[in-house]
């Protein structure tokens, strides 16, 4: 059974697919507790679907806009039996592609079907949880579907910097983006900091919070 706190029609707020119509839907807790979490909302279980329940909503949503795209967040997507079922779900639609926002500490080695994309978090010192990220998932993650994320502030440049660098090393063009946490660092320092130090990363901003406003939720 899929616990499941919300799920709509919406623009990707986050890159690779920033600004592209997405079915977002938001699976119920997480394995972390980030400093700067913004969806502590995602203890909420607002709805129970079952395996059957939630391929038919897919389904019915697709058929209503094919060019759709499909996003799994959280809240860990990947917690507990979703790690089995999710990648079940992903194969019933082998025209969609689906992109799978993981907060990194889990293993991926099982999700790795043909139209997935893992957006992975690699938690930065400010989040608390720097220590939690499973190296494991730098031996399979796919330079050609997935990408590495890393939400900052200020004080994390220098450590953030340092792991751009290393990641370079060891997967040469595995997408990286680095994205602000809220008001902690300027789009322009970002900006400068990424070309001043010559990283292969770029910038992600939040844009359904530019569009909707910071605290809005459903959109
Ligand atoms: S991993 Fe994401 S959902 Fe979980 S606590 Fe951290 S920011 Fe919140």
């Amino acid at each position: 059974m899929f616990e499941i706190v919300e799920k709509f029609i919406t623009l990707s707020g986050e890159a690779p697919i920033i600004g592209s119509p997405i079915f977002l839907i938001r699976f119920s807790k997480c394995n972390l507790n980030c400093a700067y979490c913004d969806t502590g909302y995602h203890t909420e279980v607002n709805e129970i679907l079952s395996f059957d329940a939630l391929k038919k909503e897919i389904s019915d949503v697709i058929a209503s806009y094919p060019t759709l795209k499909v996003l799994f967040t959280g809240g860990e997507p990947l917690l507990n039996e979703r790690r089995e079922e999710l990648p079940a779900i992903i194969e019933c639609f082998p025209e969609t592609d689906f992109y799978i926002e993981t907060n990194g500490s889990i293993h991926i080695t099982d999700f790795s079907n043909h139209n997935s994309h893992y957006i992975m978090d690699w938690k930065s010192p400010s989040s608390g949880h720097h220590n939690c990220f499973n190296r494991d998932n730098l031996k399979d993650i796919r330079i050609t579907h997935d990408c590495i994320k890393f939400v900052i502030n200020q004080a994390d440049l220098e450590w953030v910097k340092e792991k751009v660098r290393f990641i370079q090393r060891i997967i040469p063009k595995l997408p990286m983006y680095l994205s602000p946490q809220s008001g902690s660092i300027g789009l322009k320092d970002l900006a400068e900091f990424i070309i001043n130090n010559r990283l292969p990363a770029s910038v992600s901003v939040q844009l359904h919070k530019m569009i909707w406003g910071k605290d809005a939720r459903g959109v």
